[in-house]
Formats: C-alpha cells, sequence, structure tokens
C-alpha cells in the first residue's frame, strides 16, 4: 500500500503546514519513521489516535451451548474477546451506524463457532469463522485445557470497535521521541491491519475530527 503523507488532507491544518515524513524503518506489523514540520499537539495527536480511535474487530458477544470445561462462560468469553482478529475494514461497518439498526448482520457482524471436545488444548486455530477474513492473528493462542469428557461449543460474534472503549478493540501501539525539533515515531500494529493501513486510517480519523470541530464551530475553509 502507497503512504504518501504529503498528499493527505492534513497539509494546511495549523500545526502541520510542513509535514515531511521519512521512513526510517519498516515491516508488515512495525514500522519507524521520523516526522517533522509538526508541533507535539499534532504528533501527540496521532499518538493517541493510533492507540484508540482505529477500528477492529473482536469478539464482542458470545453464546453458549455447552461448556463442561473448568472456565466459567464468562471468563471464557473474556478470553475470547483479546484474541486478536485479522480485520477487513472496506467491507464491514459498526454496528451502530449499520443498516440493520443493530440487530447484526453481514455487514457489520462475523460469526466465529468453537466445537471441540477433550482432552487437548483449545487453540485460536479452533475458531471457525464464516468469514474468511476475519480469523485469528495468531493459530496458537491457548484458550482452554480440557479433560476427556468436557466439550466447549459455543458461537461468537465479532464486530468493529475502538480501543477507547475497551483494549481488546486496540489495533496497536504508538509512542515517539522528540529529536531536534522532529519526532521519531515508533508503530507496532497486533496484527488485525497492517501498519500502513492503520496510520492511514489515523489520518483519516484525524481529518474527520478536525472537521468534526470546524463544524461545531462553523468554520469553513
Ligand atoms: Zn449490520
Amino acid at each position: 500500500m502507497e503512504w504518501d503523507v504529503d498528499q493527505r488532507a492534513v497539509r494546511g491544518e495549523e500545526g502541520c503546514k510542513k509535514m515531511k515524513v521519512k521512513i526510517i524503518e519498516r515491516s508488515n506489523n512495525e514500522i519507524r519513521f521520523n516526522m517533522s514540520g509538526v508541533n507535539t499537539a499534532v504528533a501527540n495527536s496521532l499518538r493517541r489516535i493510533v492507540i484508540s480511535m482505529i477500528p477492529v474487530m473482536a469478539i464482542e458477544e458470545v453464546i453458549f451451548y455447552e461448556n463442561s470445561s473448568i472456565m466459567h462462560d464468562e471468563i471464557l468469553a473474556h478470553r475470547l474477546g483479546l484474541i486478536p482478529l485479522k480485520t477487513d475494514l472496506k467491507t464491514y461497518n459498526f454496528v451502530s451506524e449499520c443498516t440493520c439498526k443493530g440487530k447484526g448482520c453481514a455487514k457489520c457482524t462475523a460469526i466465529l463457532t468453537l466445537d471441540v471436545e477433550g482432552p487437548g488444548t483449545v487453540y485460536s486455530r479452533d475458531l471457525k469463522s464464516n468469514d474468511p477474513k476475519i480469523v485469528p492473528v495468531y493459530d496458537t493462542i491457548p484458550i482452554v485445557k480440557l479433560i476427556e469428557n468436557q466439550r466447549i461449543r459455543l458461537e461468537a460474534k465479532a464486530q468493529l470497535g475502538v480501543g477507547k472503549e475497551h483494549m481488546k478493540w486496540q489495533a496497536g501501539l504508538a509512542s515517539y521521541e522528540i529529536v531536534d525539533n522532529s519526532f521519531n515515531f515508533f508503530v507496532e500494529s497486533y496484527g488485525q491491519i497492517p501498519v500502513d493501513e492503520l496510520i492511514e486510517k489515523a489520518f483519516d480519523v484525524f481529518i474527520e475530527q478536525i472537521n468534526e470541530i470546524k463544524d461545531m464551530l462553523k468554520i469553513k475553509n
């Protein structure tokens, strides 16, 4: 994915008129870059948006049909919620903004099922999704251990959310250090979306927020 900050609409906003970004190092999930021409407010806003405002999928509701494991339903549901899920932001809407009006449909909700019998360890890879794009980022996250004659059978609904609501929806982390009036950023994605998309989305959210404030204050461009 191309990531060209110079073309972003944040140009022209106070505090980032001559924004320049130089990528120092990158991999699929991590990136280091230097950002100059912005003030601390802009840099810190970007950091906070990455941590708390980027939507990703996580399990939000679990229907238990059978659970004879040692783990209570609530604890198991909590553990399932914390499994990072690969996220497709182009297909899914927030439930609250979906045409189904919160009921849950294919545009806002992915269904994952789990049906495992002991003995053995239940792993994240045992979750079977109705959408091949919404699957656990890692296959080997242990969920619970089962002994003989124990069984778990459940259906889980995964939906979009943001980190400020619950950390299970946190898309990654971001930090920076100030070096000669510029900012050396480090951003890591937790794997739900690639780090390039994470930063791209962070700028989109930033612009949306600025526009919302402008609307509220009735400022025209
Ligand atoms: Zn829906």
